[in-house]
Protein backbone atom coordinates (compact mmCIF):
# COMPACT_ATOMS: atom_id res chain seq x y z
CA UNK A 1 0.00 0.00 0.00
CA UNK A 2 1.56 3.41 -0.79
CA UNK A 3 3.08 5.21 2.35
CA UNK A 4 0.33 8.07 2.13
CA UNK A 5 -2.78 5.64 2.54
CA UNK A 6 -1.41 4.51 5.78
CA UNK A 7 0.00 7.87 6.78
CA UNK A 8 -2.00 10.11 9.14
CA UNK A 9 -4.03 12.94 6.96
CA UNK A 10 -2.21 15.26 9.27
CA UNK A 11 1.29 14.07 8.01
CA UNK A 12 0.17 14.37 4.43
CA UNK A 13 1.66 17.10 2.24
CA UNK A 14 -0.73 19.37 0.68
CA UNK A 15 -0.27 18.87 -2.57
CA UNK A 16 -0.39 14.85 -1.87
CA UNK A 17 -3.95 15.33 -0.21
CA UNK A 18 -5.04 17.24 -3.45
CA UNK A 19 -3.76 14.48 -5.69
CA UNK A 20 -5.58 12.25 -3.19
CA UNK A 21 -8.76 13.85 -3.71
CA UNK A 22 -9.22 15.02 -6.91
CA UNK A 23 -11.08 11.25 -8.23
CA UNK A 24 -13.47 12.35 -5.75
CA UNK A 25 -14.10 15.78 -6.06
CA UNK A 26 -17.07 16.77 -8.35
CA UNK A 27 -15.67 18.26 -11.58
CA UNK A 28 -16.21 22.02 -11.02
CA UNK A 29 -19.31 22.71 -13.53
CA UNK A 30 -21.26 20.03 -11.68
CA UNK A 31 -20.19 21.47 -8.64
CA UNK A 32 -24.16 22.77 -8.00
CA UNK A 33 -26.33 21.19 -5.07
CA UNK A 34 -30.06 22.34 -5.16
CA UNK A 35 -32.46 20.63 -2.57
CA UNK A 36 -35.22 18.07 -4.12
CA UNK A 37 -37.53 20.88 -3.61
CA UNK A 38 -36.33 23.35 -5.66
CA UNK A 39 -36.12 25.94 -3.49
CA UNK A 40 -32.47 26.20 -2.37
CA UNK A 41 -29.61 26.04 -4.48
CA UNK A 42 -25.83 26.74 -3.77
CA UNK A 43 -22.28 26.73 -5.60
CA UNK A 44 -19.80 25.26 -2.86
CA UNK A 45 -16.32 25.94 -3.72
CA UNK A 46 -15.69 21.94 -4.02
CA UNK A 47 -18.21 19.14 -3.49
CA UNK A 48 -16.62 15.41 -2.64
CA UNK A 49 -17.76 12.68 -2.54
CA UNK A 50 -16.27 9.89 -0.62
CA UNK A 51 -16.26 5.99 -1.02
CA UNK A 52 -14.92 5.75 2.37
CA UNK A 53 -14.24 6.36 5.64
CA UNK A 54 -10.48 7.21 5.60
CA UNK A 55 -11.54 9.73 2.48
CA UNK A 56 -13.78 11.86 4.97
CA UNK A 57 -10.96 12.38 7.01
CA UNK A 58 -9.18 13.52 3.66
CA UNK A 59 -11.38 15.78 3.11
CA UNK A 60 -11.72 16.88 7.00
CA UNK A 61 -7.97 17.73 7.06
CA UNK A 62 -8.15 19.74 3.63
CA UNK A 63 -10.80 21.86 5.53
CA UNK A 64 -9.08 22.57 8.21
CA UNK A 65 -6.31 23.44 6.56
CA UNK A 66 -7.50 25.84 4.43
CA UNK A 67 -9.67 27.46 7.33
CA UNK A 68 -12.97 26.34 5.32
CA UNK A 69 -16.61 25.43 6.38
CA UNK A 70 -17.04 22.00 5.64
CA UNK A 71 -21.35 20.95 5.32
CA UNK A 72 -21.95 17.50 5.26
CA UNK A 73 -25.07 16.54 2.80
CA UNK A 74 -27.03 13.75 1.87
CA UNK A 75 -29.71 13.44 -1.40
CA UNK A 76 -30.72 17.41 -0.28
CA UNK A 77 -34.76 16.41 0.29
CA UNK A 78 -34.87 18.89 3.52
CA UNK A 79 -36.78 21.76 2.53
CA UNK A 80 -34.71 24.46 3.66
CA UNK A 81 -30.87 25.73 3.21
CA UNK A 82 -30.13 22.73 5.92
CA UNK A 83 -27.85 21.23 3.49
CA UNK A 84 -26.56 24.32 2.23
CA UNK A 85 -22.99 25.76 1.62
CA UNK A 86 -20.49 27.78 -0.68
CA UNK A 87 -17.78 26.43 1.30
CA UNK A 88 -16.89 22.57 0.86
CA UNK A 89 -19.12 20.02 0.71
CA UNK A 90 -18.81 15.91 1.72
CA UNK A 91 -21.79 14.35 0.24
CA UNK A 92 -22.56 11.13 1.87
CA UNK A 93 -24.30 9.25 -1.47
CA UNK A 94 -21.59 6.32 -1.73
CA UNK A 95 -20.79 5.90 2.05
CA UNK A 96 -23.93 3.69 1.68
CA UNK A 97 -23.14 -0.17 2.69
CA UNK A 98 -24.52 -2.14 4.86
CA UNK A 99 -22.02 -3.00 7.88
CA UNK A 100 -23.41 -5.69 9.45
CA UNK A 101 -26.96 -7.39 10.44
CA UNK A 102 -28.44 -9.20 13.19
CA UNK A 103 -31.25 -10.89 12.97
CA UNK A 104 -31.43 -12.55 16.42
CA UNK A 105 -31.22 -8.64 18.48
CA UNK A 106 -32.79 -7.12 15.77
CA UNK A 107 -30.65 -4.35 14.56
CA UNK A 108 -28.37 -2.85 11.37
CA UNK A 109 -25.05 -1.18 11.26
CA UNK A 110 -25.04 0.91 8.12
CA UNK A 111 -23.12 3.75 6.38
CA UNK A 112 -25.02 7.14 6.89
CA UNK A 113 -24.83 7.61 3.16
CA UNK A 114 -27.43 4.32 2.74
CA UNK A 115 -30.80 5.63 1.34
CA UNK A 116 -34.33 4.13 3.47
CA UNK A 117 -34.60 2.64 0.19
CA UNK A 118 -31.59 0.85 -0.04
CA UNK A 119 -32.26 0.13 3.61
CA UNK A 120 -35.54 -0.77 3.40
CA UNK A 121 -34.69 -3.57 0.49
CA UNK A 122 -31.80 -5.34 2.05
CA UNK A 123 -33.86 -5.92 5.54
CA UNK A 124 -36.58 -7.02 3.88
CA UNK A 125 -34.30 -9.84 2.61
CA UNK A 126 -33.63 -10.96 6.26
CA UNK A 127 -36.88 -10.87 7.26
CA UNK A 128 -36.27 -7.28 8.71
CA UNK A 129 -37.82 -3.76 8.53
CA UNK A 130 -37.77 -0.49 10.45
CA UNK A 131 -40.09 0.32 13.28
CA UNK A 132 -41.34 3.39 11.37
CA UNK A 133 -41.30 5.60 8.57
CA UNK A 134 -41.84 8.74 7.25
CA UNK A 135 -43.87 9.79 3.66
CA UNK A 136 -40.90 8.98 1.68
CA UNK A 137 -37.74 6.52 1.70
CA UNK A 138 -35.58 8.54 -0.44
CA UNK A 139 -33.50 10.22 2.17
CA UNK A 140 -30.18 8.81 3.69
CA UNK A 141 -30.16 7.35 7.29
CA UNK A 142 -28.02 9.74 8.71
CA UNK A 143 -30.07 12.48 7.02
CA UNK A 144 -33.00 11.25 8.93
CA UNK A 145 -31.03 10.85 11.93
CA UNK A 146 -29.88 14.59 11.82
CA UNK A 147 -33.58 15.98 11.64
CA UNK A 148 -35.09 13.80 13.88
CA UNK A 149 -37.72 12.91 10.99
CA UNK A 150 -41.12 11.22 11.86
CA UNK A 151 -43.66 9.22 10.59
CA UNK A 152 -46.68 9.11 12.43
CA UNK A 153 -48.03 7.02 15.43
CA UNK A 154 -48.88 8.51 18.71
CA UNK A 155 -46.94 5.49 20.56
CA UNK A 156 -44.20 5.84 18.23
CA UNK A 157 -40.80 8.57 18.46
CA UNK A 158 -39.20 9.73 15.81
CA UNK A 159 -36.84 7.48 13.68
CA UNK A 160 -33.86 9.05 15.78
CA UNK A 161 -35.27 7.28 19.06
CA UNK A 162 -34.55 4.05 17.38
CA UNK A 163 -31.05 4.91 17.13
CA UNK A 164 -28.66 2.12 19.32
CA UNK A 165 -25.79 4.10 18.82
CA UNK A 166 -23.09 6.04 16.17
CA UNK A 167 -20.23 6.31 14.66
CA UNK A 168 -18.70 10.14 14.79
CA UNK A 169 -15.99 11.43 12.76
CA UNK A 170 -15.56 14.73 14.86
CA UNK A 171 -14.20 18.17 13.99
CA UNK A 172 -10.33 17.06 14.90
CA UNK A 173 -9.81 14.14 13.01
CA UNK A 174 -11.07 11.64 15.74
CA UNK A 175 -13.33 8.70 15.55
CA UNK A 176 -15.88 8.14 18.53
CA UNK A 177 -18.60 6.15 19.34
CA UNK A 178 -21.51 7.48 21.13
CA UNK A 179 -24.43 5.79 23.03
CA UNK A 180 -26.81 6.38 25.81
CA UNK A 181 -23.98 4.80 27.99
CA UNK A 182 -21.09 6.41 25.99
CA UNK A 183 -20.57 9.81 25.28
CA UNK A 184 -24.31 10.11 26.05
CA UNK A 185 -24.17 14.32 25.16
CA UNK A 186 -22.53 13.93 22.08
CA UNK A 187 -25.31 10.99 21.27
CA UNK A 188 -28.14 13.14 22.68
CA UNK A 189 -26.78 16.39 20.73
CA UNK A 190 -26.23 13.91 17.55
CA UNK A 191 -29.48 12.29 17.52
CA UNK A 192 -31.26 15.59 15.39
CA UNK A 193 -27.83 17.09 15.72
CA UNK A 194 -28.16 19.42 12.11
CA UNK A 195 -24.67 18.21 10.39
CA UNK A 196 -23.03 20.05 13.02
CA UNK A 197 -21.52 17.99 16.30
CA UNK A 198 -19.62 15.59 13.12
CA UNK A 199 -20.12 13.39 10.48
CA UNK A 200 -22.66 10.36 10.96
CA UNK A 201 -20.28 7.52 9.63
CA UNK A 202 -22.41 4.73 10.97
CA UNK A 203 -25.95 4.18 12.55
CA UNK A 204 -26.39 1.21 14.55
CA UNK A 205 -30.48 1.10 14.45
CA UNK A 206 -33.37 -0.96 16.06
CA UNK A 207 -35.60 -2.77 14.08
CA UNK A 208 -38.62 -5.49 14.17
CA UNK A 209 -39.35 -8.39 12.11
CA UNK A 210 -40.27 -7.59 8.65
CA UNK A 211 -44.29 -6.76 8.50
CA UNK A 212 -47.07 -6.21 6.71
CA UNK A 213 -49.36 -3.00 7.34
CA UNK A 214 -53.09 -2.95 6.75
CA UNK A 215 -54.64 0.30 6.06
CA UNK A 216 -58.16 1.92 6.28
CA UNK A 217 -58.90 5.11 4.22
CA UNK A 218 -61.85 7.11 5.07
CA UNK A 219 -63.03 10.57 4.32
CA UNK A 220 -64.75 12.25 7.18
CA UNK A 221 -66.18 15.90 7.70
CA UNK A 222 -63.61 18.45 9.59
CA UNK A 223 -65.76 19.15 12.79
CA UNK A 224 -65.99 15.21 13.37
CA UNK A 225 -62.27 14.33 12.71
CA UNK A 226 -61.33 17.03 15.17
CA UNK A 227 -64.15 16.48 17.69
CA UNK A 228 -63.67 12.56 17.53
CA UNK A 229 -59.69 13.70 17.59
CA UNK A 230 -58.43 11.73 20.75
CA UNK A 231 -60.38 8.28 19.55
CA UNK A 232 -59.37 8.61 16.55
CA UNK A 233 -55.38 8.65 16.90
CA UNK A 234 -55.65 5.78 19.37
CA UNK A 235 -57.33 4.01 17.02
CA UNK A 236 -54.79 2.28 15.25
CA UNK A 237 -50.63 1.63 15.79
CA UNK A 238 -50.27 4.54 12.73
CA UNK A 239 -52.95 7.23 12.44
CA UNK A 240 -52.15 10.35 9.53
CA UNK A 241 -54.38 12.93 8.20
CA UNK A 242 -54.75 14.92 5.00
CA UNK A 243 -57.43 17.59 5.53
CA UNK A 244 -58.74 19.17 2.20
CA UNK A 245 -59.84 22.90 3.63
CA UNK A 246 -62.26 23.55 -0.04
CA UNK A 247 -64.16 20.75 1.01
CA UNK A 248 -63.89 20.61 4.84
CA UNK A 249 -63.16 17.11 4.65
CA UNK A 250 -60.41 15.44 6.59
CA UNK A 251 -58.87 11.66 4.34
CA UNK A 252 -58.40 9.90 7.63
CA UNK A 253 -55.33 6.79 7.09
CA UNK A 254 -55.44 4.21 10.18
CA UNK A 255 -52.80 1.40 9.77
CA UNK A 256 -52.07 -1.78 12.39
CA UNK A 257 -49.52 -4.60 11.47
CA UNK A 258 -51.68 -7.46 10.01
CA UNK A 259 -50.62 -11.09 9.19
CA UNK A 260 -53.44 -10.76 5.95
CA UNK A 261 -51.61 -11.36 2.61
CA UNK A 262 -50.72 -8.30 0.63
CA UNK A 263 -53.79 -6.88 -1.49
CA UNK A 264 -52.41 -2.82 -2.31
CA UNK A 265 -55.22 -0.62 -2.72
CA UNK A 266 -55.46 1.88 -6.16
CA UNK A 267 -55.31 2.11 -9.86
CA UNK A 268 -52.52 3.30 -12.27
CA UNK A 269 -55.46 5.51 -13.86
CA UNK A 270 -57.09 7.61 -11.07
CA UNK A 271 -53.67 7.42 -9.15
CA UNK A 272 -50.83 8.34 -11.57
CA UNK A 273 -52.94 9.83 -14.27
CA UNK A 274 -55.35 11.65 -12.87
CA UNK A 275 -54.18 11.92 -9.25
CA UNK A 276 -50.57 13.20 -10.51
CA UNK A 277 -50.31 14.42 -14.28
CA UNK A 278 -53.93 16.11 -14.79
CA UNK A 279 -53.58 17.63 -11.18
CA UNK A 280 -50.31 19.06 -11.65
CA UNK A 281 -51.55 20.84 -15.10
CA UNK A 282 -54.19 22.31 -13.20
CA UNK A 283 -52.24 23.68 -10.61
CA UNK A 284 -49.79 25.25 -13.32
CA UNK A 285 -52.86 27.28 -14.62
CA UNK A 286 -53.94 27.91 -10.93
CA UNK A 287 -50.79 29.85 -11.32
CA UNK A 288 -52.73 32.04 -13.72
CA UNK A 289 -56.06 31.88 -12.25
CA UNK A 290 -55.86 31.72 -8.66
CA UNK A 291 -59.55 30.08 -8.58
CA UNK A 292 -58.52 26.78 -10.11
CA UNK A 293 -56.64 25.64 -6.94
CA UNK A 294 -59.70 25.41 -5.52
CA UNK A 295 -61.15 23.12 -8.71
CA UNK A 296 -58.53 21.13 -7.95
CA UNK A 297 -57.98 20.61 -4.47
CA UNK A 298 -61.91 19.49 -4.49
CA UNK A 299 -61.07 17.06 -7.60
CA UNK A 300 -57.92 15.47 -5.84
CA UNK A 301 -59.97 15.06 -2.35
CA UNK A 302 -62.89 13.51 -5.13
CA UNK A 303 -60.09 11.20 -6.79
CA UNK A 304 -59.25 9.75 -3.29
CA UNK A 305 -62.71 8.45 -3.11
CA UNK A 306 -64.56 6.38 -0.34
CA UNK A 307 -63.58 4.02 2.02
CA UNK A 308 -60.30 1.92 0.83
CA UNK A 309 -58.67 -0.93 2.29
CA UNK A 310 -55.09 -2.42 1.36
CA UNK A 311 -52.49 -4.40 2.70
CA UNK A 312 -48.87 -4.05 1.73
CA UNK A 313 -45.47 -4.56 3.13
CA UNK A 314 -44.69 -1.87 6.16
CA UNK A 315 -42.65 0.73 3.38
CA UNK A 316 -45.19 0.61 0.78
CA UNK A 317 -48.16 2.05 3.38
CA UNK A 318 -45.90 4.08 5.39
CA UNK A 319 -44.77 6.03 2.22
CA UNK A 320 -47.05 8.02 -0.16
CA UNK A 321 -46.73 10.09 -2.97
CA UNK A 322 -45.48 13.69 -2.20
CA UNK A 323 -46.06 14.38 -6.06
CA UNK A 324 -44.20 17.93 -7.26
CA UNK A 325 -41.22 20.43 -6.45
CA UNK A 326 -42.49 22.58 -3.19
CA UNK A 327 -42.54 25.01 -0.77
CA UNK A 328 -43.66 23.12 2.60
CA UNK A 329 -43.23 23.98 6.42
CA UNK A 330 -44.13 21.47 9.13
CA UNK A 331 -44.65 22.21 12.93
CA UNK A 332 -44.53 20.22 15.81
CA UNK A 333 -47.36 21.20 18.63
CA UNK A 334 -48.10 19.66 21.96
CA UNK A 335 -50.32 17.51 21.14
CA UNK A 336 -53.42 18.70 23.17
CA UNK A 337 -53.41 22.03 21.60
CA UNK A 338 -54.69 19.65 18.47
CA UNK A 339 -58.01 21.26 18.22
CA UNK A 340 -57.38 24.65 19.20
CA UNK A 341 -54.94 24.95 16.64
CA UNK A 342 -56.49 23.33 13.93
CA UNK A 343 -59.69 25.32 14.30
CA UNK A 344 -57.90 28.46 14.64
CA UNK A 345 -56.14 27.68 10.87
CA UNK A 346 -59.61 26.62 9.78
CA UNK A 347 -60.84 30.16 11.08
CA UNK A 348 -58.15 31.82 8.62
CA UNK A 349 -58.45 30.06 5.90
CA UNK A 350 -62.62 30.03 5.99
CA UNK A 351 -61.92 34.02 5.83
CA UNK A 352 -59.58 33.61 3.05
CA UNK A 353 -62.04 30.98 0.63
CA UNK A 354 -64.72 33.78 1.59
CA UNK A 355 -62.44 36.60 0.12
CA UNK A 356 -62.44 37.26 -3.60
CA UNK A 357 -58.63 38.61 -3.54
CA UNK A 358 -58.20 36.46 -0.71
CA UNK A 359 -55.20 33.06 -1.02
CA UNK A 360 -56.40 29.81 -2.32
CA UNK A 361 -53.77 27.91 -1.19
CA UNK A 362 -52.74 24.28 -2.38
CA UNK A 363 -53.46 20.56 -0.71
CA UNK A 364 -53.82 18.71 1.85
CA UNK A 365 -53.08 20.23 4.93
CA UNK A 366 -51.33 16.73 6.60
CA UNK A 367 -51.62 16.18 10.16
CA UNK A 368 -49.34 13.49 12.23
CA UNK A 369 -48.31 12.30 15.38
CA UNK A 370 -45.90 11.30 17.07
CA UNK A 371 -44.66 9.63 20.59
CA UNK A 372 -42.86 12.31 23.32
CA UNK A 373 -39.13 11.85 23.37
CA UNK A 374 -36.13 12.34 25.55
CA UNK A 375 -33.69 13.41 22.06
CA UNK A 376 -32.49 17.28 22.73
CA UNK A 377 -33.42 18.89 19.94
CA UNK A 378 -36.13 17.03 18.80
CA UNK A 379 -39.65 18.69 18.19
CA UNK A 380 -41.02 15.62 20.32
CA UNK A 381 -39.18 16.92 23.52
CA UNK A 382 -41.06 16.10 25.96
CA UNK A 383 -44.51 16.15 24.57
CA UNK A 384 -46.73 13.89 22.65
CA UNK A 385 -46.87 15.77 19.70
CA UNK A 386 -48.65 16.94 16.83
CA UNK A 387 -47.24 17.64 13.10
CA UNK A 388 -49.10 19.69 10.69
CA UNK A 389 -47.32 20.61 7.65
CA UNK A 390 -48.42 23.02 4.66
CA UNK A 391 -47.23 22.66 1.26
CA UNK A 392 -47.14 24.88 -2.05
CA UNK A 393 -46.62 23.04 -5.05
CA UNK A 394 -44.49 23.99 -7.93
CA UNK A 395 -46.03 22.45 -10.86
CA UNK A 396 -43.39 21.26 -13.40
CA UNK A 397 -40.94 23.50 -11.20
CA UNK A 398 -42.39 26.52 -11.87
CA UNK A 399 -42.54 28.98 -8.30
CA UNK A 400 -45.77 29.67 -7.22
CA UNK A 401 -46.40 31.93 -4.02
CA UNK A 402 -46.46 31.13 -0.34
CA UNK A 403 -45.08 33.55 2.02
CA UNK A 404 -47.97 35.09 3.05
CA UNK A 405 -49.80 31.86 3.89
CA UNK A 406 -46.64 30.62 5.34
CA UNK A 407 -46.59 33.35 7.60
CA UNK A 408 -50.14 33.63 8.64
CA UNK A 409 -49.71 29.57 9.56
CA UNK A 410 -46.26 29.99 11.49
CA UNK A 411 -48.35 32.86 13.19
CA UNK A 412 -50.93 30.42 14.49
CA UNK A 413 -48.63 27.75 15.19
CA UNK A 414 -46.25 29.75 17.39
CA UNK A 415 -49.41 31.03 19.37
CA UNK A 416 -50.03 27.09 19.87
CA UNK A 417 -46.08 26.31 21.21
CA UNK A 418 -45.11 25.47 17.97
CA UNK A 419 -42.04 23.63 16.97
CA UNK A 420 -40.66 24.17 13.65
CA UNK A 421 -38.90 20.92 11.88
CA UNK A 422 -35.46 21.37 11.54
CA UNK A 423 -35.45 20.76 7.81
CA UNK A 424 -38.19 23.03 6.71
CA UNK A 425 -37.54 26.64 6.81
CA UNK A 426 -38.65 28.48 9.62
CA UNK A 427 -38.34 32.01 11.03
CA UNK A 428 -37.45 31.31 14.82
CA UNK A 429 -34.28 32.77 16.49
CA UNK A 430 -32.30 31.89 19.16
CA UNK A 431 -34.08 33.30 21.99
CA UNK A 432 -38.10 31.80 20.84
CA UNK A 433 -36.24 28.47 19.99
CA UNK A 434 -34.18 28.72 23.69
CA UNK A 435 -37.60 28.70 25.57
CA UNK A 436 -39.15 25.79 23.69
CA UNK A 437 -36.00 23.32 24.32
CA UNK A 438 -34.68 23.01 27.59
CA UNK A 439 -31.78 21.43 26.24
CA UNK A 440 -30.54 23.74 23.67
CA UNK A 441 -28.10 25.16 25.52
CA UNK A 442 -26.34 22.42 26.41
CA UNK A 443 -26.77 21.55 22.94
CA UNK A 444 -24.44 24.35 22.63
CA UNK A 445 -22.24 23.80 24.55
CA UNK A 446 -21.36 20.45 22.83
CA UNK A 447 -21.04 22.11 19.94
CA UNK A 448 -18.15 24.30 21.51
CA UNK A 449 -16.46 21.30 22.66
CA UNK A 450 -16.37 19.03 19.61
CA UNK A 451 -15.60 21.54 17.49
CA UNK A 452 -14.24 24.88 18.58
CA UNK A 453 -13.45 26.03 15.01
CA UNK A 454 -16.81 25.85 13.73
CA UNK A 455 -15.93 23.72 10.63
CA UNK A 456 -19.25 21.99 10.49
CA UNK A 457 -21.64 25.42 10.99
CA UNK A 458 -23.09 26.27 8.06
CA UNK A 459 -25.26 29.56 7.41
CA UNK A 460 -28.43 27.80 8.87
CA UNK A 461 -26.64 26.87 12.14
CA UNK A 462 -24.90 29.78 12.73
CA UNK A 463 -28.62 32.10 11.83
CA UNK A 464 -30.66 29.38 14.25
CA UNK A 465 -28.58 27.80 16.87
CA UNK A 466 -25.53 30.53 17.35
CA UNK A 467 -28.23 33.97 16.38
CA UNK A 468 -25.78 35.30 13.55
CA UNK A 469 -27.97 37.34 11.25
CA UNK A 470 -27.88 35.70 8.04
CA UNK A 471 -30.55 36.30 5.49
CA UNK A 472 -32.80 33.40 5.71
CA UNK A 473 -33.15 34.00 1.36
CA UNK A 474 -29.18 33.50 1.06
CA UNK A 475 -29.77 30.43 -1.01
CA UNK A 476 -32.79 30.80 -1.95
CA UNK A 477 -33.76 29.49 -5.52
CA UNK A 478 -36.29 31.85 -6.58
CA UNK A 479 -35.44 35.18 -4.88
CA UNK A 480 -38.29 37.39 -5.86
CA UNK A 481 -41.48 36.92 -6.99
CA UNK A 482 -42.89 34.52 -4.33
C1 LIG B 1 -40.82 14.69 -0.26
C2 LIG B 1 -40.32 14.79 1.16
C3 LIG B 1 -40.96 14.07 2.15
C4 LIG B 1 -40.51 14.17 3.47
N1 LIG B 1 -41.19 13.49 4.44
C5 LIG B 1 -40.84 13.65 5.73
C6 LIG B 1 -41.56 12.99 6.75
O1 LIG B 1 -42.48 12.22 6.48
N2 LIG B 1 -41.20 13.22 8.03
C7 LIG B 1 -40.18 14.08 8.36
O2 LIG B 1 -39.92 14.28 9.54
N3 LIG B 1 -39.44 14.68 7.39
C8 LIG B 1 -39.76 14.48 6.11
N4 LIG B 1 -39.01 15.10 5.12
C9 LIG B 1 -37.78 15.80 5.51
C10 LIG B 1 -36.55 14.87 5.38
O3 LIG B 1 -36.76 13.66 6.05
C11 LIG B 1 -35.32 15.53 6.01
O4 LIG B 1 -35.10 16.75 5.39
C12 LIG B 1 -34.06 14.67 5.88
O5 LIG B 1 -33.03 15.28 6.61
C13 LIG B 1 -33.59 14.54 4.45
O6 LIG B 1 -32.50 13.65 4.41
P1 LIG B 1 -31.34 13.80 3.33
O7 LIG B 1 -30.64 12.51 3.35
O8 LIG B 1 -31.89 14.32 2.07
O9 LIG B 1 -30.41 14.88 4.04
P2 LIG B 1 -29.97 16.34 3.55
O10 LIG B 1 -31.19 17.14 3.29
O11 LIG B 1 -28.96 16.24 2.48
O12 LIG B 1 -29.29 16.84 4.90
C14 LIG B 1 -30.10 17.04 6.02
C15 LIG B 1 -29.28 17.26 7.27
O13 LIG B 1 -28.62 16.06 7.62
C16 LIG B 1 -27.24 16.29 7.79
N5 LIG B 1 -26.53 15.09 7.40
C17 LIG B 1 -26.75 14.32 6.30
N6 LIG B 1 -25.88 13.30 6.30
C18 LIG B 1 -25.10 13.43 7.39
C19 LIG B 1 -24.02 12.70 7.94
N7 LIG B 1 -23.56 11.58 7.36
N8 LIG B 1 -23.47 13.13 9.09
C20 LIG B 1 -23.92 14.23 9.71
N9 LIG B 1 -24.94 14.96 9.24
C21 LIG B 1 -25.52 14.57 8.10
C22 LIG B 1 -26.92 17.49 6.91
O14 LIG B 1 -25.76 18.18 7.35
C23 LIG B 1 -28.17 18.32 7.11
O15 LIG B 1 -28.06 19.05 8.30
C24 LIG B 1 -39.40 15.00 3.80
C25 LIG B 1 -38.75 15.71 2.78
C26 LIG B 1 -39.21 15.60 1.47
C27 LIG B 1 -38.52 16.37 0.39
Amino acid sequence: MPAQLTARPSDIPLQNLYNLLEPITVPKKKARFRNWGRSFICTPSAIFEPENEFQCELVLELARREGKKLRVSAVGHSPSDLAMTNEYMLRTTKLNRILEINTEKRYVVAQGGITLNDLNAQLAKNNLAMINLGSISEQSLAGVVATATHGSGISYGAISTNVIALSLLLADGSRVTCSRSEHSDLFMASLCGLGATGIILSVQLLLEPAFRLKEVQESRPFEDVVRDMDKLVHSAEHVRFWWFPTKDTIRCSYSNRTSEPNNPAGSWFWGTFFGYHVVQFLLFVGRYFSTVNVWTANLACWLLGGRTEGVDDSYNIFNVDCRYPQHTTEWAIPYENTQACLRDFRDYLSKELQNPQGLRPHFPVEIRFSAADDIWLSPGYGQATTWIGIVQYKPYGFNVPYRRLFQAFEEIVIRHQGRPHWAKAHPLGIEGLRKLYPHFDDFRRVLDKVDPDAIFRNEYVERHIMGKQIDPRLFRAFKKGS
